[in-house]
């Protein structure tokens, strides 16, 4: 019998371990999840948003319990935790409240009498998720995919098993019926047969590159949806005209809160070499006085990695660009899963720090000397989850914002997710949008009705 065992990477010892599902089961939860997809689909948005509305109540009541849950799985930071499980409240209140209106027939002018595009529910989804954010990155799937009237089956990261039957308890305590949202306690060895699975109807994905290509090929030639969403690197603009406190304590934030660890970092500071010296001078001061501690302690800022061998990969790809020729300004050093902040400068475009994700509290500063520049060096990556631009003038940095090959641009802010703005990437970082309407709609089947 298999078996799945976390550990805590704060302490290095075990959480738990759980049995894995057999293969009899697995295939046992998803003929329960389609059955219910047929009366689920039935229900109403009123019914649907009272029971998104108790699930969100319940995360509220219950938050230090879920984010200890948390904490210690993958050494995220207690204050860190909490807020993420109040963010995955406001998800499941925003999509109580906007579903209905989000999903409405839209009246489409034609030669018909009447025609209009419906939106239906597709069936069983799979959600295939990452530790990084053990409980926001499934509620933003689970949210609008419930109350759209799809049903949820969840495959979570291995060393947060604990996170994902909480998930599913939180479902089933706000009344859900049964089946509605499942987790399946499984490796990936075990998603190529769920995807192939006629009951599985598509699949999103939040995670590494090579998972996102694989469980696309096999859903593609399974023809199934898929939604994808992988890394990134991106860039924080860094302009002279910038107000540089605000500026770095947004920085700052965007690069060491989940110790890093999140696709949205802030990873790559390009700063204008005509303030860089000055910049990164109070830069560093202010990482250096982030509190590195027990994650479980209240004013701890930076945890431990989820796992040490994301630690010692993170360490290869510092110590191969300081080889390259990169100066190590702070940090550099690691104990078991823990990594001091860190900060690389002197980085050019070949270092690994800059042309590979860097999953961790490691931040590179590269200089230029004009907007071209900065364009081009943030654009050479192959990823293109969002960008930073810090600037006095809005303007011209709305204009330059259509020269970014992005999926979001955030002019004086870290680029971050709102359950009412569309989040996702372009090139190596995905396709598909998460929250917003265009969130809610990636599941559906758009109907057309034509009638003479
Ligand atoms: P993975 O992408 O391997 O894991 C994410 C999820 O995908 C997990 O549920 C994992 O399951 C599953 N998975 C992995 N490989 C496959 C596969 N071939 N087929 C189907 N499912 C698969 O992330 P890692 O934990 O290995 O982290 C490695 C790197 O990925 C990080 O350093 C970071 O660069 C990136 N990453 C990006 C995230 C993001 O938010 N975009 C989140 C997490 C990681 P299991 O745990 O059982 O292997």
């Amino acid at each position: 019998m298999a078996t799945t065992t976390s550990i805590n990477p704060y302490t290095g010892k075990e959480f738990k371990t759980y049995k894995n599902h057999s293969k009899k089961e697995i295939e046992d939860i998803i003929l329960k999840a389609d059955r219910r997809f047929y009366s689920w689909r039935e229900t109403s948005f009123t019914e649907r948003k009272k029971l998104m509305m108790a699930a969100a109540s319940e995360l509220r009541k219950n938050k230090q319990e879920y984010a200890e849950t948390m904490t210690q799985e993958m050494g995220k930071p207690i204050s860190q935790a909490i807020a993420e499980v109040e963010k995955c409240a406001w998800v499941c209140e925003y999509y109580a409240e906007n579903a209905e209106a989000q999903l409405q027939n839209e009246t489409v002018k034609t030669d018909a009498y009447k025609s209009y595009v419906r939106y239906e529910p597709l069936g069983v989804v799979l959600a295939v998720m990452p530790w990084n954010y053990p409980y926001w990155q499934v509620f933003r799937f689970a949210a609008p995919a419930l109350m759209a009237g799809n049903i949820g089956v969840l495959k979570h990261a291995s060393n947060v098993f604990g996170s994902a039957m909480n998930i599913e308890k939180i479902f089933k305590k706000a009344g859900f019926p049964d089946n509605c949202f499942t987790t399946l306690l499984v490796g990936s060895d075990a998603v190529e047969s769920i995807i192939e699975n006629e009951k599985i109807k598509a699949v999103t994905l939040t995670g590494s590159g090579p998972a996102g290509s694989s469980v696309a090929s096999i859903a593609g030639k399974n023809i199934k949806k898929t939604v994808l969403e992988l890394g990134g690197s991106n860039a924080l603009v860094v302009m002279k005209d910038c107000d540089i406190e605000k500026t770095i304590d947004v920085c700052v934030q965007a690069r060491y809160q989940n110790t890093g660890q999140s696709c949205i970092a802030g990873k790559r500071l390009l700063v204008d070499e005509s303030i860089a010296s000055d910049f990164t001078a109070k830069l560093l001061q202010q990482v250096r006085e982030l509190k590195s501690g027990d994650p479980m302690d209240e004013d701890t800022y930076i945890g431990t990695m989820a796992r040490e061998d994301l630690a010692e990969e993170l360490e290869k790809q510092v110590n191969d660009s300081i080889k390259s020729g990169a100066k190590l300004a702070l940090g550099g050093k690691r104990q078991n899963a823990y990594f001091e902040p860190t900060v690389l400068t002197n980085v050019t475009k070949d270092m690994a720090v800059f042309n590979e994700e860097t999953f961790g509290p490691v931040l590179s500063v590269t200089t230029f000397e004009t907007i071209e520049e900065a364009i081009e060096l943030s654009n050479t990556s192959r990823f293109g989850l969002g960008v930073s631009i810090f600037t006095e003038n809005i303007d011209e940095a709305e204009k330059l914002a259509f020269q970014f090959e992005e999926g979001a641009v955030f002019i004086n802010e870290l680029v971050k997710s709102d359950p009412r703005l569309p989040f996702g990437g372009i090139k190596e970082s995905g396709y598909g949008r998460e929250l917003s309407q265009h969130g809610i709609k990636e599941f559906m089947n758009r109907k057309t009705v034509y009638i003479n």
